[in-house]
């Protein structure tokens, strides 16, 4: 007998019937024997409609009213996801983030999970009852609701299969697995049989949308096994495991691509040290997250330019902030572009394969791509491009490093 944590998403639980599809689903589990506890999300589009209202009914100044809107829409879907079990002759129970309770941090909005106490519901999974649980929510120190951030149903999920050292955690969603690249814009896209925790990581945070990056951080922590598949077929999903369980890595695992992005130059910065601190602490200091950053070589006694990426959103803040000290940095000019692109190429591979820049640099150099910015670390190059080029630059690369899937 196995413990296991399912967590369907939005889509798999977007309407009745696809609730009772997911309870089907739930039922052949508990009939091959295991204990199941079911994390689900709130019903596709739920969570943005409530989010919309909360914002439109006027400036948000508490967020602890904010939490107790939108965590509303995964109280419904336990309880239909519950009544659907019953239904099916399966006991079943649903829990809210306070019942069970999830603790979290006091941060309303965008709370991290402490800890979860487990003791309740293990006695009841051990009495054949199926726990179905609401993602995203929490308990506050404060007694009060709190939620985790969009997307967030995936680390209750995977902080449930940890607390529960649960056997598996399945995240059941609307693909059927990780992908080489987006399907989307790459038509020759595979998916990927298993890829390792640091890979996934890499992925989702470069803007593969499959898992929330924290549960991906979290599941790799606890060594969690973690399977992403499809609640609407039964192909086998792609497993996330421990790189030691990858035995041999030829290839590049993916092509990932963050169009959100910007670029921001400051010209002619005199070359002395405290520049780039004074410059990246400001811009810490007002919240804004910086990429990828290069500063061009001066020549002794010469000025210097550096170049960064960082999110579109923040771009118009950014050059506020650098204007603002124009003065003390003494600095000739700004030259900003929200028209940019992130492309990575993500592998272990790369660790024992030399030339996966080359190859990099040369596809985007035969399709007359300039590369602005490039950024690496041990299993990932990345670089900015302009945003017009992002589906020529995928498709090429995916190409080149061999991950186009046969006709
Ligand atoms: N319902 C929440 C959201 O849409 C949590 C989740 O789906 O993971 O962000
Ligand atoms: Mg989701």
């Amino acid at each position: 007998m196995a413990l296991i944590v399912q967590k369907f998403g939005g889509t798999s639980v977007g309407d009745l019937d696809r609730i009772r599809n997911v309870a089907s689903r739930v039922k052949s589990e508990v009939e091959s024997g295991n204990q199941v506890a079911v994390v689900v999300s709130a019903m596709a589009g739920t969570t943005n409609q409530l989010v919309s209202w909360a914002r439109d009914i006027g400036p948000m100044h508490d967020a602890r009213e904010y939490d107790a809107i939108v965590a509303t829409g995964e109280q419904v879907t336990v309880g239909l996801l519950a009544i659907a079990l019953q239904n099916m002759g399966v006991d079943a129970r649903s829990w809210l983030g306070w019942q069970i309770p999830v603790h979290t941090d006091e941060v309303h909005g965008a709370a991290r999970i402490q800890s979860i106490d487990t003791g309740v519901m293990r006695e009841r999974l051990a009495t054949g009852q199926v726990a179905v649980v609401a993602g995203f929510q929490g308990l506050a120190p404060d007694g009060r609701i709190s939620t985790l951030g969009r997307g967030g149903s995936d680390t209750s999920a995977v902080a449930l299969a940890a607390a529960l050292n649960a056997d598996r955690c399945d995240i059941y969603t609307d693909v059927d697995g990780v992908y080489t690249t987006d399907p989307r814009i790459a038509p020759r896209a595979q998916k990927l049989d298993q890829i390792s925790f640091e890979e996934m990581l890499e992925m989702a945070s470069l803007g593969a949308k499959v898992l929330q990056t924290r549960s991906v951080a979290m599941a790799m922590r606890h060594n969690v096994n973690l399977q992403v598949r499809s609640s609407f077929t039964d192909a086998p999903g792609t497993l996330v495991v421990n790189e030691d369980a990858i035995v041999e890595q030829e290839k590049i695992s993916g092509i990932a691509y963050s169009p959100d992005e910007a670029k921001l130059t400051i010209q002619g910065l005199p070359d002395r040290p405290g520049i780039a601190a004074a410059i990246f602490g400001t811009l810490a200091e007002n919240h804004i997250n910086v990429d990828m950053i290069v500063q061009t070589a001066a020549s002794e006694g010469q000025k210097t330019d550096i170049t960064f990426s960082l999110g579109r959103g923040d771009l118009a803040k950014a050059l506020e902030i650098i204007e603002a000290s124009r003065g003390s940095l003494g600095f000739d000019g700004v030259d900003a572009k929200d028209d940019v692109t992130k492309i990575s190429v993500v592998g272990m591979a790369m660790r024992s394969q030399p030339g996966v820049a080359r190859t990099m640099f040369e596809t985007l150099a035969e399709r007359g791509i300039n590369i602005e910015v490039i950024s690496t670390s041990e299993i990932k190059i990345s670089v900015l491009i302009a945003a017009e080029y992002t589906e020529l630059a995928v498709r090429s690369l995916h190409a080149a490093f061999g991950l186009d899937a046969e006709d």
